[in-house]
């Protein structure tokens, strides 16, 4: 009764703010068990993502009960006579606008409304999976599994994240180069296509949809629920960051770590990322919080070439029981590399908290006023035979020094990418994520500002373009649908017939811009 008050609410306010746009009569016959909302708290919430530099209101919010309720709504907007747009929403950590829409409804997939809500991660001990729904947050993921003493075996940096966001891009982080990304680990979906059918997909069932689905930018469908493959979970884990002013020898050493996967070595590290430094010192970014303050180093001192110093970032997971070992374990692989002597840095964590480690600078940035500014993100995949050039043009040339934020560096391995996903990345066996991850501020240098950050950012994607470098970004933002066609090259074709077929209306996702409404 009192859902049935607040859709009955929620439809009077959308008929009185938005007049004829959405048909008020299909959307009163959704019987949704979740909350339709235009509270004016909701619309700008959802009008709002991480970037902060893009800004749209919907004309309503829902937050689901279940996959039901989103196929009642998708399927009132696809046969609705005059149309309109759904966009889910996981926790808008997108940069620009990706989750946003205009002319229609956003909905919120995570967080839970009482007990109306989706269900909690359901673990298959036995099977070693968890099902999640599309909004959960990975870290209430992990809490769960752990639980099982199990864990999902690859991951992003930072656990605030939605299942459904991040299986909609790839989800990234060390791991990778051995699980492949977390779209590389799910065995089973089910989505919400454009048509408001709710489907269950895998290798198998509907493998196209799968696929689609699969770093499909939200075009093919909402993802209500994932299976996600799980491993047993290490208790600890041993965490090394060691230095190189040589980029070469660095990349050398990224490179050869994460070949000893293809070799079925069993001594290799479980986590393998870097950093680059290109300006104060070791202290100068929220994620280098490792380096104490009290640490001497300091970039001059190491002869680093350029102002640039690189950093090798390692893990190894362990056991309590096999805690008399990881000392030598660890031993013989640093003996392999050639990091500069004295830079070795050291400390040993539980599992979570290595895994949360993100949340932590988060909590400390907020404190400081300084995470919520913009966010004028750029995220590339770097094929590795240019990726000296990219060192010397960008590292070393166009960031003058100064970065506004970390630059993370690692490769991965593109024999652990399923080519059938809708993800581009680039045509070479090791490729690179380089991630410039800044935060513009309105007071200080002018160096720090989003106009600065964005024009840097278009002279570097010009600068690959101009010297050949065929980078692909990820979590991509496009403006033009010839710029999209350049992006997705050989998939664009595929990635526009499996558009037509589940979504033949383009009402899913506008906020990515590749395809108009055919309203
Ligand atoms: P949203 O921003 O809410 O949505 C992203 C896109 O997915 C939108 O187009 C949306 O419409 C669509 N979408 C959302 N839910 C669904 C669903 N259920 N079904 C279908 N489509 C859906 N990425 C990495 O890979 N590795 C990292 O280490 C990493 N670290 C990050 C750290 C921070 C601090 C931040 C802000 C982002 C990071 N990201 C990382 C990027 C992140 O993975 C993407 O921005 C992701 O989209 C965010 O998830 P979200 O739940 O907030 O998605």
């Amino acid at each position: 009764m009192a859902t049935k008050l607040l859709v009955t609410f929620a439809i009077c306010r959308l008929i009185v703010t938005v007049g004829l746009t959405l048909n008020p009569t299909e959307l009163l016959r959704l019987g949704v068990d979740g909350q339709l909302s235009v509270d004016p708290a909701d619309v700008e919430s959802a009008s709002l993502d991480f970037g902060g530099v893009s800004r749209v209101e919907p004309m309503a919010v829902l937050h689901p009960a279940s996959a039901e309720d989103v196929a009642r709504l998708v399927r009132s907007a696809y046969e609705s006579a005059r149309g309109f747009t759904v966009s889910a929403r996981g926790h808008g950590h997108s940069i620009n606008g990706q989750a946003q829409t205009a002319n229609g409804v956003v909905v919120q997939m995570s967080g839970r409304l009482g007990s109306r809500n989706p269900e909690k991660p359901r673990v298959l001990e036995k099977m070693r999976y968890v099902d999640a729904w599309g909004g959960e947050l990975w870290i209430d993921v992990l809490r769960s599994t752990l639980e099982y003493g199990l864990a999902p075996k690859s991951w992003t940096d930072y656990l605030y994240l939605s299942v459904g966001g991040t299986l909609s891009n790839a989800g990234i982080s060390g791991q990778a180069f051995h699980h492949g990304p977390q779209i590389s680990n799910v065995y089973e979906l089910d989505v919400v296509t454009g048509k408001g059918e709710l489907l269950t997909c895998s290798q198998k069932q509907n493998s196209e949809l799968f696929h689609a689905v699969l770093g499909g930018l939200g075009q093919f469908g909402i993802i209500t629920r994932a299976r996600i493959a799980l491993e047993p979970a290490p208790q600890r884990v041993r965490w090394i960051r060691v230095l190189y002013s040589n980029f070469t020898t660095f990349t050398h050493d990224q490179e050869y770590l994460i070949s000893l996967h293809g070799q079925h070595s069993s001594q290799k590290f479980d986590y393998v990322e870097g950093f680059v430094i290109v300006d104060e010192g070791l202290i100068n970014n929220w994620r280098s919080s490792f380096f104490s303050p009290r640490n001497p180093v300091k970039i001059a001192s190491l002869g680093a070439s350029g102002g640039v110093l690189y950093c090798l970032e390692i893990t190894m997971n362990y056991h309590e029981s096999t805690a008399d070992t990881i000392d030598q374990e660890v031993e013989a692989l640093m003996q392999k590399l050639n990091f500069i002597p004295a830079t070795v840095f050291t400390t040993d964590l539980p599992y979570v908290d290595f895994l949360d480690r993100v949340h932590k600078a988060e909590l400390k940035l907020r404190s400081k006023g300084l995470w919520e500014v913009p966010h004028p993100w750029l995220n590339l995949f770097v094929p590795k035979s240019r990726i000296d050039d990219f060192d010397k043009g960008v590292f070393k040339g166009i960031l003058e020094n100064k970065t506004s934020g970390p630059i993370l560096i690692y490769p991965m391995n593109k024999n652990k990418w399923d080519e059938r996903s809708s993800v581009v990345v680039p045509d070479e066996d090791v490729f690179y994520l380089v991630a410039l991850l800044r935060s513009a501020l309105d007071k200080g240098e002018e160096t720090q500002t989003l106009e600065y950050l964005s024009d840097q950012n278009r002279q570097i994607l010009r600068f690959c373009d101009e010297a050949g470098i065929d980078v692909k970004q990820y979590l991509p933002h496009y403006t033009y649908e010839e710029e999209w066609v350049d992006h997705f090259g050989d998939k664009w074709a595929l990635f526009h017939q499996r558009k037509m077929e589940f979504d033949p209306r383009r009402i899913l996702t506008t906020g990515q811009r590749i395809f108009k409404p055919s309203f």
